[in-house]
């Protein structure tokens, strides 16, 4: 474990030393500004440190022993040992909007070698130069710290079918994948049909509804509107945690809201997107939306150049989005759909229907709370995360962070991408029954020579035993 925390830290250092030839790259391949790669890649290496650091602490490995007790009646009892042992071999695809952070070296790989398994990375089509940079690093550690050269690899390719054979690699065992649900979803069926099936950590979109309540809207809705729309608009909206869709309860309050986000939209200059694809599919989404019966512009932000996304602020009514499911897909970009309801109860049965997400967001007061009824808990359903009086965007990186969420945001809501508890994802717990001390891993002998926090006899404790 000290010397993968070691590692860690070498590909860390490594990332910084590469300097602004990193942030030139990426910006070059994404057109993504210097300040948010620059701040994108200090998330990069600090996740790496994070994991170290949990590396050299040591109870991550979550160590249960339940001593034997040969007088038990019935039976005697068994002296039972357990902890978490890497997956084996684990294939990550990065997503395009996150070109450092969730990408060569992003969470998933991280997670994946701080559990103490080799990866194998499918290099993004939209940065490869930026992922040959970021695996140089890794390389480069690899060597500094004498660790075995299969450790880590790297495929390229624009076919889909690069990615679909390392999905059925007899010798992949899990699969971390960020990006769209049709990607996701094509790989968990690939995986489904092995011969041996595995895992495939799927962090896909997301639309993350915010719901705002009468007594926020009235009270500050011109300030929700504006941060809304900065939140929308981030990023040219390249984010899984994008405000999609907004719920409130028709009216004066709600209108003058629409109006204010409308002039917030318009004041918005159209941001250059990631690729030709992904500036397509969204160009594509907001016609789709825009031709659906029941839904009319509120607004649009200046017209761009043709490869830049143009905000887009729709409206429609409850009826109209409880009939058309087609409403709560991701467009990937700055779109949202304000819903209009008839009241409190009206945002509870929507919120019943709605798919998984990663966030939900509520705006309300101490009194709207009192009286929203069960809409924390509706919500509390379907995502992974609940902001309160706040928005999705911006995702930090703490151990009681849940960055995933109910099918079709994620694969496995039981899990987290994002946070130190990410590498519970590339484990499997081993149990040792009646086995000898010198057969034991270290961190289950009976002297704690780690000095770890265990289970013992249900007791949780760093003494020996
Ligand atoms: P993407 O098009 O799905 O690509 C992601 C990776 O999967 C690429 O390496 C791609 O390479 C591969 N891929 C895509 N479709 C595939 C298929 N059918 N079979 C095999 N491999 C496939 O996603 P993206 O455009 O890069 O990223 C944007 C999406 O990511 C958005 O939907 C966003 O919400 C989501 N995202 C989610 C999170 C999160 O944490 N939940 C974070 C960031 C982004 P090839 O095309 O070369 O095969």
């Amino acid at each position: 474990a000290r010397e993968r925390a070691d590692f860690l830290r070498l590909v860390a250092d490594n990332i910084d030393a590469i300097g602004d030839a990193l942030t030139e790259r990426a910006g070059a391949e994404t057109g993504l500004p210097a300040a948010r790669l620059n701040g994108e890649r200090g998330r990069t290496v600090n996740q790496l440190r994070m994991f170290a650091s949990l590396l050299e602490e040591g109870s991550w490995v979550d160590a249960h022993i339940d001593r034997a007790d040969p007088d038990r009646q019935p039976l005697p009892k068994p002296d039972l040992r357990r902890m978490s042992a890497p997956i084996g071999p684990v294939a990550v695809f990065g997503a395009s909007n996150f070109p450092l952070a969730y990408s060569v070296c992003g969470g998933d790989t991280a997670s994946a070698l701080a559990a103490g398994n080799p990866v194998v990375i499918k290099a993004h089509p939209a940065h490869p130069g930026t992922c040959e940079l970021m695996a140089g690093a890794l390389l480069q550690a690899i060597e500094q710290a004498g660790m075995p050269a299969g450790l880590f690899s790297m495929v390229h390719g624009h076919s889909h079918e690069v990615g679909m054979n390392l999905v059925r690699h007899p010798l992949t065992c899990a699969v971390g994948f960020t990006g769209s649900l049709q990607g996701g979803r094509a790989l968990m069926d690939a995986a489904a049909a092995r011969p041996v099936p595995i895992t495939v950590f799927a962090e896909m979109g997301s639309v993350n509804p915010s719901f705002i309540l009468p007594g926020a809207m009235k009270e500050r809705g011109s300030s929700i509107a504006e941060g809304f729309v900065g939140s929308l608009t981030l990023g040219a909206g390249q984010f899984c945690t994008n405000p999609g869709l907004v719920f409130g309860v028709a009216g004066e309050a709600f209108d003058r809201f629409a109006a204010e986000a409308g002039r917030q939209i318009e004041a918005t200059e159209s941001a250059t997107m990631l690729h030709a694809g992904i500036c397509s599919a969204y160009a594509e989404g907001v016609e789709k939306i825009e031709a659906t019966q029941g839904v009319s512009v509120i607004a649009r932000s200046p017209e761009g150049g043709k490869t830049q996304g143009r905000g887009v602020l729709f409206r429609t009514d409850a009826e109209t989005f409880a009939q058309t499911p087609a409403l709560q897909e991701e467009v990937f970009g700055p779109a949202s759909l304000l819903v209009a309801c008839e009241d409190v109860a009206a945002m509870q049965r929507l919120a019943i229907g709605l798919n998984g997400n990663l966030t939900a967001s509520l705006h309300a007061t101490a009194e709207d709370l009192d009286e929203s009824g069960p809409l924390v808990e509706l919500l509390s359903n379907v995502a992974g995360r609940l902001v309160f009086n706040g928005y999705p965007t911006g995702v930090d990186v703490a151990p009681s962070m849940i960055h995933g969420g109910p099918y079709p945001a994620t694969s496995d809501a039981r899990v987290t991408s994002v946070g130190a508890t990410a590498i519970q994802r590339f484990v499997r717990p081993i149990c040792y029954q009646n086995a000898p001390q010198s057969i034991l891993p270290e961190e289950l002998r009976d002297i704690n020579i780690k000095g770890i926090w265990r289970l013992v006899d249900n007791e949780r404790t760093k003494e020996d035993c």
